[in-house]
């Protein structure tokens, strides 16, 4: 489909200083930028050098840190995503069964990567509706919850709790890593890629995982079970501890991972982090309340994402012309998860988005619907 742009052209002065506002690869701040470009030759050389590994190094013990890990938990690295992760988990993380919690395009797609898993018994799959979240019920026979603590397509966040049953409880937090609030004691595994809330580049996972996690991974491993080594997390287990990939990751994404990592620590850590996230997601849906053409997706307050804000517009505003008018100024990536098919707008309010930018965004926008009349 494409749509006429109109020419509105948004007044220098309403503009947001930083235009990104999108869910993923997400703004990365411009000084990790910076000192990855002033780093010498930290790019262009063998990722098995020390100073590559002593980013790495970081990387586990500074999420440790700002995740309040216990000491027996452990931070894992691979190559390939979450997206990666979810076969690694079918492979070498769920013994027999699992139970997913499905509402939204990415919770849907680990239920379906696992129901094609000839190895497994067939999921428990628990759906809810759009701009809802199920809840995990306890389950004789299943050894895996899968849960996601923000489904970055609706825009709906949950917290984060064990159910009351044995079993490892596995969370994608791929958008929530770095910028909710979230208790290790929880879960077993919490992992992510780094291009949300931590600033970063595609292209890796990063899981932190309990005792128990890291127990069954290696009990996995000693069966018969085929794992190609690739998606192997016994395979990403060693070389994590020797604080490497199995092969060749992006040193880039590595390093503004690292920055980013730090840059929170040093701002206060998750408590930080969760609470920028919140004052932005407050300057967003507190506009929305006022607006008469803006209404939150999502109807449960507490179950609104405070990093990703999904907004509906009256149908008498076209959303996809909003955005693509914000776009034409500079804003960009407010356009809804096509999948959802709404007359909505998408906003990423990461940690490293400035609270003034999200006001700025606001008045630009009622900047545009005035003028599109
Ligand atoms: C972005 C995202 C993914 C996919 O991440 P990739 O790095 O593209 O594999 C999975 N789950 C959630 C919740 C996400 O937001």
């Amino acid at each position: 489909m494409t749509i006429s742009v109109p020419d509105i052209r948004i007044p220098a002065d309403l503009l947001p200083a930083d235009g990104r506002f999108g869910s993923g690869p997400a703004k990365v701040r411009e000084e990790a930028v910076a000192d990855l470009a002033a780093a010498p030759s930290f790019l262009g050389t063998s990722h098995r050098r020390p100073a590559v590994k002593a980013v790495v190094r970081n990387i586990r013990e500074g999420l440790a840190d700002l995740f309040g890990l216990p000491a027996d938990y452990e931070v894992l690295l691979g190559n390939g995503g979450a997206t990666a992760f979810w076969d690694a988990a079918a492979l070498g993380l769920i013994e027999r069964k699992s139970q997913h919690l499905s509402f939204g395009v990415f919770s849907a797609k680990f239920a379906a990567a696992v129901a094609g898993a000839p190895h497994l018994e067939a999921p428990e799959i628990i759906v809810s509706e759009y701009g809802t979240h199920p809840l995990p019920i306890p389950s004789a026979g299943v050894d895996t919850y899968a849960l996601t603590h923000n489904e970055t397509t609706t825009g709906v966040r949950m917290e984060i709790r064990r159910p009351d049953a044995p079993g490892l409880v596995v969370v994608d937090a791929t958008s929530a890593a770095g910028a909710l609030r979230v208790d290790p004691a929880e879960f077993d595994v919490y992992y992510f890629s780094p291009q949300k809330a931590f600033g970063s580049d595609g292209g890796l996972w990063v899981a932190a995982c309990s005792g128990a996690a890291v127990d069954r991974i290696e009990r996995i491993g000693a069966t018969d079970r085929y794992v190609p080594a690739f998606l192997s997390l016994e395979v990403a287990l060693e070389n994590s501890r020797q604080f490497q990939t199995y092969n060749t990751p992006a040193l880039a994404t590595l390093f503004l991972l690292d920055h980013q990592i730090e840059w929170i620590r040093s701002m206060g850590g998750l408590e930080w982090a969760a609470s920028r996230a919140d004052r932005n997601a407050a300057a967003l849906y507190e506009w929305a309340g006022r607006s008469d053409f803006a209404f939150p997706f999502v109807g449960e307050p507490g179950d609104r994402s405070p990093v990703t804000a999904t907004i509906d517009f009256d149908p008498g505003v076209p959303a996809p012309v909003v955005a693509s008018v914000l776009r034409a100024n500079g804003i960009v990536d407010t356009e809804s998860y096509r999948k959802l098919g709404r007359n909505q707008l998408r906003i990423g309010l990461w940690p490293a988005i400035e609270t003034a930018d999200v006001e700025a965004l606001t008045r630009s926008i009622d900047f545009v619907v005035e003028r599109l009349g």
